[in-house]
């Protein structure tokens, strides 16, 4: 494990090392440094004390044998037997990496009734399926499936795996490169390949958005790494195409470890990263119970409703809710924007949306810049207006 301190007496409290640290760990009180909790100790301090005050232990580097990791694997989740979109995104990208890297892409599908997913899934992209169907594995457990996944893995020796950043990949992912040991990028929004040396160029935001960092693995296998729906347009699917499909024995040791499988309910997140219409609350809807309005808009329209981070800050609405750089990524065809002013953090979670509606009380609020349809007013007496309109309408 590597580690690190601050050695006191060659601190001159210069704070190079504060600007130097990506995660905001390192405080200076009193001309001296000191690292708190959310250090990560990632070492990017390492080298900016010009006065030897860093003491930063980097782990051992234990360099795997590679050259057995071939092929690139897609978790292709899926929620009550439907693939989730980001599925069959990352099987497009993965095509795209398996043919720089003259390999295959494989789908792994886990769950219970979910044989006849393996076509779409082999349409979508994938060369292979892996299917491991059991009533145990019917709801997602990152747990028990952490387990599955680890066993296949160590097992079968993929390169790659990829996975949505959703929020069962999210808890699933980091549970299996810790059991493996290995390395793992999460939000990528950029996957290329470096050839020579088989390495996933692994590329994401960084310094809270200012720079894009690209990470690599070199020492161990495979390389994770997460994305989220929306970012990559999956492959039209061709139901012509050819695909070995492995329908794998349910592993009984794991299903012993089994008591209960917890089945998270995301139907926010289905609504969210997949609705066609969002309904997105921002901090000028003015209090939680507002968001009963914006509520009632979006049940008129079968539209997900969606927040900006101040709203998810102040408690009004989940976090699983939230868009943008440090939410979800969402891609509807249409946003109305309800009190939302357009912080840039906010937009970056906006991806190829048709049309954008945007309600503010402020007229040169950014969000106009990039509506097409501007409604200037107080959002609490025109959300009403438009509800009670779409309900005419429908009735
Ligand atoms: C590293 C980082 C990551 C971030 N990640 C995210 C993220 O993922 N998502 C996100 O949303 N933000 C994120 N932010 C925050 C972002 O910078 C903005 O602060 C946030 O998006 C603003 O939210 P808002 O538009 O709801 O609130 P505000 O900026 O407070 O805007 C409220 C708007 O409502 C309007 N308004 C007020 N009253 C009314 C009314 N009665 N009727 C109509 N309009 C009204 C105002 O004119 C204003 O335009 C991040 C910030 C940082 C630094
Ligand atoms: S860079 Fe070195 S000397 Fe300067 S504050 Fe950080 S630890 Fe202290
Ligand atoms: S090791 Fe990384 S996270 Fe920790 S203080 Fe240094 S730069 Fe910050």
């Amino acid at each position: 494990m590597a580690s690190i301190d601050i050695i006191k007496n060659k601190c001159v409290g210069c704070k190079k090392c504060v600007s130097a640290c990506p995660f905001g760990a390192i405080e200076v009180e009193n001309k001296k440094a000191s690292i708190g909790e959310k250090c990560t100790l990632c070492g990017s301090c390492a080298e900016s004390c010009h006065f030897g005050a860093i003491n930063f232990v980097r782990d051992k580097i234990i360099k795997n044998d590679l050259s057995e990791y071939r092929g690139i694997w897609v978790f292709a989740e899926q929620r009550k037997g439907k693939l989730k979109s980001v599925a069959l995104e990352l099987l497009g990208k993965a095509r795209e990496l398996a043919e720089d890297l003259d390999t295959e892409t494989v789908a792994v599908v886990l769950g219970h009734n979910i044989e006849n997913l393996s076509k779409e899934l082999i349409a979508y992209g994938a060369d292979r399926v892996m299917v491991m169907d059991a009533d145990w594995l019917s709801g997602f457990n990152d747990q028990v499936y952490g387990e599955v996944m680890v066993g296949l893995i160590n097992e079968h020796k993929p390169e790659i795996v990829l996975m949505g950043a959703t929020s069962n990949g999210r808890s699933l992912a980091p549970c299996i490169s810790s059991a493996l040991s290995t390395g793992l990028t999460a939000d990528c929004t950029v996957l290329e390949t470096d050839r020579e040396e088989r390495l996933l160029l692994q590329t994401r935001p960084a310094f809270g958005g200012n720079l894009m960092a690209t990470i690599v693995c070199p020492n161990n296998r495979p390389q994770m790494a997460t994305v989220r729906p929306k970012l990559f347009k999956p492959l039209n699917p061709d139901y012509t195409r050819n695909g070995r499909v492995d329908i794998l024995p349910a592993s009984s040791q794991i299903e012993g470890f089994v008591k209960k499988i917890r089945d998270i309910d995301n139907e926010e997140e289905i609504n969210l990263t997949e609705a066609d219409i969002i309904v997105g609350v921002g901090k000028g809807i003015g209090s939680q119970k507002n968001i009963q309005l914006a509520q009632e808009l979006a049940d008129a329209l079968g539209a997900a409703l969606g927040a900006s981070r101040p709203v998810v800050d102040s408690g009004w609405m989940p976090y699983c809710q939230q868009v943008g750089q440090t939410g979800k990524t969402v891609a509807p065809k249409l946003y109305i924007a309800c009190g939302i002013s357009g912080a840039i953090q906010h937009l970056a979670g906006l991806a190829d949306i048709e049309t954008i509606v945007a309600i503010n009380n402020d007229p040169d609020a950014p969000i106009f810049k990039l509506a097409n349809y501007k409604i200037v007013g107080d959002v609490k007496e025109i959300l009403p207006l438009i509800t009670d309109k779409i309900r005419n309408k429908k009735s």
